[in-house]
């Protein structure tokens, strides 16, 4: 039980005996309210801290101390600006064991994943973007004989970054670092249910000498103190990644305030899985595309959709091994399926399996709270579950669950394939796992997603466009997407 052990060890990082602060001007400070909310560890039930449940006052300190460091940030020397990111994400990377640990404890996610995928994703953030802050340009328009247009990308201002709990730090750098690369300063706020490496972020940014002010981090709920993030009028642009019902009340908000808004929301996403797939290689790699992170990965596979020659094999495949999987206590270094987030979000997803029997669906694996044990018996375990003989139009084939429970159904032509696809209101991510090349390029244009990966999943190059269309989201993050959101074109137009 070493990681156990080594819980104790993360108090000695400053701010982090349990009780978190935010982070503003440079410095941890309490609510200005005093009010505090419970952290509860996944794993265990158990309350283990206390996050400030800040308000507006908070907000607009933050607001203060970013609008004072904004001349001095926006006009520093790119190069000095890569530099301090570049210094945050070997600090990062300094401090895998520690981040990955918290990240694993506030989650519920194993801490294997978090050593490989979160904490080293989230000091890539910071590199790609200290390297893309130095190679980005901007346009330039010559009008024959006449003038010359040339676009200026300034920096936005003071900017709001908003995330959530599913991939705590991975997520919230992937906004803050290009944000500050473009010359922002930022007002980020991690989900309320996973506040921890967040607020370890800012014991990092004193390390590395950031200058005050720069990035401010408040935590609290998304109702008062997100809300006030959004709507606060020196803000002036929000990018925000969670719930579709919550990206549309703050679109609706914003609208008549006229800030730029990034949405990247939730996802139902289908794999389409033909006769002609590398089986073994499939079945492993949808496997992981379903249940990863117990499923509580805007990108995971949701809808498995498998040609009729193979289905029945596919089927049992998947069936024993999700049979085999069982949920255990994040911290141990072999457990390959940890807790899910919190109790509202377990009962939640064993809601929608309960749906899923009342409309006609068969239970082939899981479906059930799985009890842990040691200190997790009262943590919050779940099955992965696999869900047969729904219809296309069913609630587990149509709402995002965003948890370890994925449906199986049968096609046969191509033409299938795609309406049983594009039979949905969201359209995140899909993945095609076929060794036919023009079915996977023809079935890649016509399907209705914002990303698509042939025989891979999470498969990431951060120069790419990366988000969704319809209830998915508004906007693309990633690579130029982000330093364009980040920035606010000036077009320049010289007469000759
Ligand atoms: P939520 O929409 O509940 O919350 C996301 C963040 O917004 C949290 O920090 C939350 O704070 C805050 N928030 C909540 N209400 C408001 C508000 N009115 N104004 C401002 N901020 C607010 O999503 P979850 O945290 O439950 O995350 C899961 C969702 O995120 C899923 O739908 C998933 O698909 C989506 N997601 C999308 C991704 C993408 O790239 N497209 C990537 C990852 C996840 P608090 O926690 O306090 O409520």
């Amino acid at each position: 039980m070493d990681n156990v052990d080594n819980l104790s060890n993360l108090s000695n990082l400053k701010n982090l005996d349990n009780t978190i602060e935010n982070f503003i001007d440079g410095q941890y400070q309490a609510p200005l309210n005093n009010n505090y909310l419970d952290n509860i560890e996944p794993a265990t039930g158990l309350v283990y801290g206390k996050i400030p449940n800040s308000d507006q006052d908070d907000v607009e300190q933050a607001v203060k101390a970013a609008e004072q460091a904004l001349p001095a940030w926006r006009s520093l020397d790119l190069e000095q600006r890569a530099d301090y990111l570049m210094a945050i994400a070997q600090e990062i990377e300094h401090q895998l064991e520690p981040l990955a640990l918290a990240e694993a404890q506030d989650n519920g996610k194993p801490i294997s994943l978090a050593k490989m995928v979160d904490i080293p994703r989230a000091a890539s953030n910071f590199k790609f973007f200290a390297h893309a802050c130095s190679q980005f340009a901007s346009e330039s328009h010559a009008m024959n004989n006449t003038a010359i247009n040339y676009t200026l990308r300034q920096p936005v201002g003071i900017v709001g970054c908003i995330s959530p709990w599913n991939l705590p730090l991975y997520l919230f750098t992937w906004k803050i670092a290009p944000a500050l690369a473009a010359g922002n300063c930022v007002i980020a706020k991690p989900s309320e249910i996973t506040p921890k490496t967040a607020a370890m972020l800012g014991e990092i940014c004193q390390k590395v000498g950031l200058p005050k002010g720069v990035l401010n981090i408040l935590h609290g709920n998304g109702a008062t103190v997100g809300s006030a993030i959004c709507n606060h009028p020196k803000i002036k642009a929000i990018s925000f990644t969670g719930g579709t019902a919550t990206g549309a009340e703050i679109a609706t908000q914003l609208a008549p305030k006229f800030k730029k808004l990034s949405l990247e929301l939730g996802g139902k996403n289908p794999a389409l899985i033909f006769d002609d797939c590398n089986i073994d290689k499939t079945i492993n790699e949808v496997f992981r595309a379903s249940f990863a992170n117990q499923g509580q990965i805007c990108l995971c596979a949701s809808r498995l959709y498998v040609q009729r020659g193979i289905y029945e094999k596919f089927k049992s495949a998947l069936v024993e091994k999700a049979k085999k999987l069982i949920p255990a206590d994040p911290l141990l270094d072999d457990t390959k399926m940890g807790a899910i987030v919190s109790k509202a979000h377990l009962d939640k997803v064993l809601s929608y399996i309960e749906i899923a029997k009342e409309e006609g669906g068969t239970i082939l694996a899981g479906g059930k709270q799985v009890l842990g044990e040691g200190r997790c018996q009262r943590g919050y375990f779940l099955q992965p579950t696999i869900i047969e003989g729904l219809s296309n139009s069913a609630t587990c084939n149509q709402q995002e669950i965003f948890g370890p429970v994925i449906t199986i159904q049968p096609f046969d032509t191509d033409e299938q394939a795609l309406a049983l696809a594009n039979e949905s209101d969201y359209g995140l991510a899909a993945t095609i796992w076929t060794n036919n090349l023009s079915r996977a390029h023809q079935l890649a244009e016509q399907i209705n997603t914002g990303i698509v990966w042939i025989n891979c999943w999470l498969l990431r190059d951060l120069r790419t466009p990366f988000g969704g269309m319809n209830h998915s989201g508004v906007g693309r993050e990633g690579g130029l997407e982000a330093m364009r959101f980040f920035t606010e074109p000036k077009n320049v137009c010289i007469k000759y």
